[in-house]
């Protein structure tokens, strides 16, 4: 019986790490969910779509081709055949996300796209996003949810980001978590039936621990 494993939570709290390093350690797959957004973002920013105009977004959804692939050693992404990884993840595209997957056209597709990768992983999958446990999978066998002080979270996303400045880090991070948080559909939220863990005061290795303890009871 394959295990299905969803966690959500605000960027910074150590998702993609954790979520990585689960699948790693107990054979599964791994789909990061957010760079699946972030791939069409960069599309409709490539083919300058106006990101102001919802109904223009949502007459072009269904075009690009995106192509998730979910070794958690190495999760590719490409749309249309190109090898996106490098550029989805510019300040650009960053500050563009929320607005492209607010769109409900967008979200139905790329929802489609997870479901059938999760329904297709033989031994199971960990899918990391804002609204897998409320939304795409309500069936995952276990469901997390990551939380951490801002202070916590800028600081971690701007180690990631080279010395960018832990400030104007924190200011976009809290803007990025409010419209994702405040979205008709699929808002970033915590699932009835999801187990919070707060992420402040424990390294990458716990929360590892933690989740991968939770996965065997
Ligand atoms: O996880 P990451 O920070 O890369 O996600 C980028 C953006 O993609 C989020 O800020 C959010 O707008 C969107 N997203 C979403 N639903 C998901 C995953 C990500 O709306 N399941």
């Amino acid at each position: 019986q394959p295990v299905i494993v969803a966690i959500d939570g605000p960027s910074g709290t150590g998702k993609s790490s954790t979520s990585k390093a689960v699948a790693a350690q107990l054979g599964l797959s791994y789909l990061d969910t957010g760079a699946q957004y972030r791939a069409i973002t960069w599309w409709m920013v490539s083919n300058g779509i106006d990101i102001e105009d919802p109904t223009a977004i949502a007459a072009v959804a269904g075009k690009p081709e995106i192509v998730s692939g979910t070794d958690p050693a190495d999760p590719t992404i490409t749309v249309d055949g190109t090898d996106v990884a490098g550029p989805i993840r510019t300040q650009e595209v960053t500050s563009k996300v929320s607005a492209v997957s607010a769109v409900p056209e967008v979200r139905t597709r790329i929802t489609d796209l997870q479901r059938s990768l999760a329904a297709s992983a033989e031994r199971g999958i960990v899918v990391e996003g804002r609204d897998i446990g409320t939304t795409v999978l309500p069936d995952a066998d276990l469901k997390i949810f990551l939380t951490a002080s801002p202070e916590a979270r800028a600081a971690r996303r701007s180690g990631e980001l080279k010395g960018a400045d832990v400030h104007s880090t924190r200011e976009a991070l809290i803007k990025r978590d409010e419209a994702d948080s405040s979205r008709k559909t699929s808002p970033l939220a915590k699932a009835d039936d999801a187990v919070e863990v707060d992420t402040t005061e424990l390294t990458l290795a716990q929360v590892i621990e933690c989740v991968v303890t939770l996965v065997g009871e």
